[in-house]
């Protein structure tokens, strides 16, 4: 008979993800939105190249307390947004809390974030400044603040903007810190969305100061366009990278495939209005489209538009991997069970259990496979998991295997026992061996005294018994 004695299991992750903070241009230039509101709701503001500081990964002292508001699982597998506040005085710090209280309640109430909470953890960190306030608030005004936040940035009144090397210096007080977002203690309208450096800013009491984040967290985490334009502009720049935002009208989308080509037509309650091509975008009322008629990419109030919705899953999986931890890799015995832990999100993902290449049909669903429960021959084994957020938000299917998907294999080796009749292992065929064969007398499969592997404990398991008789070890 055959016994796995050494199962040898080897985890290979395949479709592990780095966040990384790159630059968007070599000489070390960082793309910065900024927007303010009108009158009637809509964002209006622009885009421009500031110089990017570096990010040196040190942290700055100096701080109050770090207050985790969120927790749904370790650091370094989740996309922790960290809020850092300028121009709070230590007596101040309350109405820091409550800015940013309220800011991650909006956004957490948003889709995607909703369905994906279990992905984020958010913390705050409680800078103080020397001096309440931030520069040019009112315009002239200067502040002695922690992170130098200030209006009027560029010579633009609404750019409210950023020493991204201190935010981030801050933010480091939290481990694996993916995204800051700096509060200025401010209700002047204003704020700004740096693309690489991951840092958005708005002011802690404006009214509009929560669409104002959630807007700048879509040019900061979700690496999108502004969908806002003004009247006169021709867009006459190359096809852009964000995904709600191209140069191709509907019907050319249509025959090329490109951006939301997968969603023309698509109208679904919880997003933005008809998937179509809307002339005017990205500041230019003519020659680029974007995707709904209106959504948050261009007015308060708005949900995000479908073909944002899948920039931002798709940017979420770039920072964390489906499967959280794991059954690590070598050896486990025969009763092994073989287990993932998927992160929580408010749908069930597709999780698919090979062994050689056969669906182990009874696991599809589950986080584990006990291998007691197999019957593995003598040799070499593949076990295999894949795992696919099946999100009908998604219809990026090259984005969903390289991002939205994780595969993991261990090799089980099945090694005959060097010595069958030795059934209690204890290095010697003796009397005790024999009262187990004895024991198990009868029609017995799968079972150890069944020396032969007939599937039946008899005479001939014991004549076995004798052949081995003494040292077995
Ligand atoms: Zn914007």
């Amino acid at each position: 008979m055959v016994k796995t004695e050494l199962a040898i299991l080897v985890a290979v992750p395949l479709s592990l993800s780095a966040f990384t903070f790159g630059v968007d241009d070599p000489h070390g230039l960082d793309t910065v939105y900024y927007d303010t509101v009108t009158e009637d709701g809509f964002f209006t503001g622009g885009m421009l190249q500031l110089p990017m500081e570096p990010m040196d990964g040190l942290i700055r002292s100096g701080v109050g307390e770090v207050t985790t508001l969120l927790n749904n699982g370790p650091n370094a597998n989740r996309i922790d947004i960290v809020f850092v506040g300028d121009g709070y005085l230590e007596s101040e710090l309350s109405s820091y809390a409550s800015h940013s209280n309220v800011a991650m309640a909006a956004f957490l109430n948003i889709e995607p974030f909703t369905e994906y909470q279990g992905l984020f953890n958010v913390h705050r960190v409680d800078v103080i400044s020397n001096e309440s306030g931030v520069d040019h608030d009112p315009y002239g005004t200067y502040r002695d603040t922690a992170m130098d936040m200030a209006f009027w940035c560029s010579n633009i009144e609404r750019l409210l903007c950023v020493s991204t090397s201190k935010a981030w210096g801050y933010a480091n007080n939290v481990p694996s810190a993916d995204v800051a977002l700096a509060v200025a203690n401010s209700s002047k309208y204003g704020g700004a969305g740096y693309t690489s450096a991951n840092v958005a800013t708005f002011s802690g009491a404006n009214s509009a100061a929560t669409d104002i984040a959630i807007h700048e967290l879509g040019h900061s985490l979700g690496n999108l366009a502004d969908e806002y334009f003004y009247t006169n502009d021709t867009y006459t720049g190359s096809e852009p990278s964000a995904r709600n935002a191209s140069t191709y009208d509907a019907t050319t989308m249509a025959s090329n495939g490109a951006k939301w080509a997968p969603w023309l037509g698509e109208n679904q309650s919880q997003w933005d209005g008809l998937v179509n091509t809307y002339e005017g975008c990205m500041y230019a009322a003519y020659g680029i489209y974007r995707p709904t008629n209106n959504s948050m990419m261009r007015a308060l109030g708005r949900p995000f538009n479908l073909p944002s919705a899948e920039s931002f899953i798709i940017e979420f999986y770039k920072i964390v991997d489906i499967i959280d931890d794991a059954t690590p890799c070598c050896v486990v015995d025969e009763e092994a069970v073989v287990f993932i832990d998927t992160l929580d999100i408010a749908h069930p993902y597709t999780i698919t259990w090979t062994l050689d290449d056969v669906v182990l049909g009874e696991y599809e669903s589950d986080e584990s496979v006990d291998l007691s429960m197999l019957t593995l021959d003598e040799g070499y084994h593949t076990l295999e998991v894949d795992v696919v957020d099946p999100t009908p938000w998604v219809r990026d299917e090259d984005a969903r295997d390289a991002y939205m998907s994780q595969h993991m294999q261990w090799l089980i080796q099945v090694i005959a026992p060097a010595c069958p009749a030795d059934i209690n292992g204890d290095g010697t065929v003796d009397v005790a061996d024999i009262l187990a064969v004895i024991d198990a007398w009868g029609p017995c499969p799968n079972c150890d005294a069944d020396i032969n592997g007939d599937d039946v404990v008899d005479v001939s398991d014991l004549l076995g018994i004798v052949d081995a008789w003494g040292d077995c070890s």
